[in-house]
């Protein structure tokens, strides 16, 4: 599968990292971990602290999957308002949800910290601006729950947008709890600090084709038919392990995004917060260094890489438009433009934990617009339940979590 097409502005930005280590003979390992995105560098971050023993293996060079493509940025707001997911999960989980995303922000920060390393994570706050009529009935439900809930939200009307943030429609949600991040920076950084400091390996252009359970672990086979034997697996391959399930649980969307040329800093809206409104699909807009501007959304419901890539010019002008209606006065030149693949479920909740019955394979599918927030949570429930610690998340999170559809 093309996990995305066009130059990822992070990619431009970092360089790639260029380490280049096939699996050329069998290994063995207590944990192996397929992918080496931002989902498997956070689990093997949470296993390697733990002294846990793991392997990563990726069939593409470091990172290079989603994770390279992602606009990053950090925000507790799933994909689906909390005044919609409570009718589609109980409402106690639909909040713990919530809850456990604000939590994994200043979790990806602390990860960070520990590792006295910055891969660009800022804190911002974040707008939920109403695109419609129909958009400002939502936020004003939105807002009611978010506080009977003491959710972090505050209410701005139509003349506080415009004078704090220039922004013309009915009214938004604010919060100062969300942030951004580059996620291609901080994977391949915490890559590198494991393989130096934890002896963590990472085996890169080696894809596991096959997997077998034996009676205590797994033996995956590579492409080129070396085994690894392992007591457990972490599926971490994002979009792409769809393979690893015996049934499909997401659906799999095309999405787009843009990044400007520098702006003077005197054109930027209040803070540099992270801005998105309430229409389907949704245009974001965050900054990223040196004061670029970069603008995602456009999502269409399929996931044919050609047709995709085909309507990037196409998606790029209405991306562009979108961005000047919004802030006429800005003067924003795209500078580069890409694509990518991304992936929904039908309560906008991850996948975490594991299959019934299949009780040494770990999903770490973090999938969403909220895949990062998801990511550190997956990391930590695995190295919870490989410690013996108790977490009772996967009955939010699971594969057999209850919905009310
Ligand atoms: C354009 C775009 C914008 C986004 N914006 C945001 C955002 O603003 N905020 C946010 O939180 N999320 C966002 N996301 C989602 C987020 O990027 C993803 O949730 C996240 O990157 C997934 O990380 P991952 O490590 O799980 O997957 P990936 O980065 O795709 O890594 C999975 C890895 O598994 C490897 N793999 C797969 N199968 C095999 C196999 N059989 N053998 C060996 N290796 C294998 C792949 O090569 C890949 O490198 C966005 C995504 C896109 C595309």
């Amino acid at each position: 599968m093309d996990l995305y097409s066009g130059i990822p502005f992070w990619l431009a930005k970092n360089s790639l990292n260029n380490y280049f280590n096939p699996l050329e003979s069998d290994h063995s390992t207590y944990v192996a971990i397929i992918g080496a995105g931002i989902t498997g560098a956070l689990a093997a971050h949470e296993l390697c602290s733990a002294g846990i023993k793991c392997t990563v293996i990726d069939k593409r060079s470091i990172t290079t999957g989603s994770s390279v493509a992602s606009t990053a940025l950090l925000q507790y707001e799933i994909d689906t308002p909390l005044c919609k997911l409570v009718d589609m999960v109980d409402e106690d989980s639909a909040v713990r949800a919530y809850r456990e995303c604000l939590q994994s922000i200043t979790d990806i920060e602390n990860v960070f910290r520990k590792v006295r390393f910055n891969p660009d994570f800022e804190r911002v706050s974040s707008v939920y601006y109403a695109s419609d009529e129909e958009g400002f009935d939502l936020i004003q439900e939105e807002y009611k729950i978010r506080k009977k809930y003491n959710l972090p939200v505050e209410f701005l009307g139509e003349k506080e947008l415009d004078k704090k943030y220039g922004i013309k429609a009915p009214g938004a949600l604010e919060n100062h709890e969300s942030a951004q991040i580059d996620s291609y920076k901080a994977a391949t950084h915490l890559f590198d600090y494991h393989m130096k400091k934890s002896n963590l390996e990472v085996f890169t252009h080696t894809k596991i084709s096959e997997w077998k359970p034996e009676k205590e672990g797994y033996t995956l086979t590579t492409e080129n038919g070396h085994k690894i034997n392992c007591k457990y697996v972490v599926i971490a391959a994002g979009f792409e392990a769809g393979t690893f399930l015996p049934k499909k649980v997401m659906d799999l969307t095309s999405t787009y995004a843009i990044v400007s040329d520098p702006v003077e800093e005197k054109y930027l809206w209040k803070d540099h917060s992270l801005i998105w409104e309430t229409k389907e699909p949704y245009i974001y807009i965050r900054t990223a260094d040196k004061n670029r501007i970069i603008v995602g959304g456009e999502d269409e419901d399929f996931n044919d890489a050609v047709k995709r890539d085909g309507l990037l010019r196409e998606k790029t002008a209405t991306l562009e438009k979108k961005f000047h209606k919004l802030f006429p006065d800005i003067p924003f030149k795209t500078d580069m433009a890409w694509c990518g693949t991304f992936s929904t479920t039908k309560d906008g909740l991850p996948f975490i934990g594991t299959w019934p019955g299949k009780d040494r394979m770990f999903f770490a599918l973090g999938y969403g617009g909220n895949g990062i927030t998801f990511s550190m949570i997956a990391a930590q429930i695995i190295r919870n339940k490989l410690t013996g610690i108790e977490d009772d998340r996967e009955t939010v999170f699971g594969f057999e979590r209850k919905s009310k559809n």
